[in-house]
């Protein structure tokens, strides 16, 4: 039984599996492979936002962040084996990234913020591949961005536009990306350039 609550499912599994499954996916998968981390804000979002649930659905991976929603999956019995929250899965997928020479493109955030982030992910893992960075300020029905994108080589996508804006549009844009992993990491850009 898949840990469920309302319209929203999450996957069963640990921070090490995730990031096992996450680089098989970025090495050799097919297409756009979406991580979703969700949390209870998340959950409520997909009761009312039905581009935002069809996002989730045809996630790869959705990861529980949050206490309160790791609390209320064991409260109705469908336990996660753990919390998995998106700043140290974002953080783990680039130390993975750079041993592998995964090239990693950082899209969202002020320019401020995902320079920064870019730099400081450059200075703690020195060998890790930048493939490029944009900021999340762009409007999102222009098919452009998604090419650049993929014309960056990138296998590995964070996008830090919050939820449900960064998981819509990735899912919106899959078709334009080509074969990468994507992973939703909400505000992070801000908490990794700060
Ligand atoms: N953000 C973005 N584009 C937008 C709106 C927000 O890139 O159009 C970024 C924002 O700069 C921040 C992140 O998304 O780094 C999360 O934003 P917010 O705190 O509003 O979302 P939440 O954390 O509540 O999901």
């Amino acid at each position: 039984l898949k840990p469920s609550i309302w319209s929203t499912s999450v996957d069963n599994v640990s921070m090490d599996y995730a990031l096992a499954k996450t680089r098989a996916a970025a090495v050799s998968g097919k297409g756009v492979s979406l991580v979703s981390t969700v949390n209870a804000l998340a959950v409520m979002e997909a009761e009312k936002n039905s581009e935002y649930a069809a996002a989730l659905r045809s996630s790869f991976l959705t990861l529980a962040d949050g206490a309160g929603l790791v609390w209320a999956l064991r409260f109705l019995g469908t336990p996660v084996q753990e919390r998995v929250a998106g700043i140290d899965f974002m953080l783990r997928l680039t130390r993975t990234a750079a041993a592998e020479g995964l090239p990693v493109y950082l899209l969202g955030a002020k320019g401020e913020a995902v320079k920064g982030t870019a730099e400081a992910l450059k200075e703690q893992y020195p060998d890790l591949v930048i493939a490029g960075w944009r900021d999340g300020y762009f409007n999102p029905s222009d098919p452009s961005v998604a090419a650049d994108i993929r014309g960056s080589g990138a296998k590995v996508l964070f996008v830090a536009m919050g939820i449900p804006r960064q998981e819509v549009w990735v899912m919106k844009n899959s078709h334009l990306l080509g074969d990468m992993v994507a992973v939703g990491v909400g505000g992070a850009f801000d908490v990794v350039s700060g």
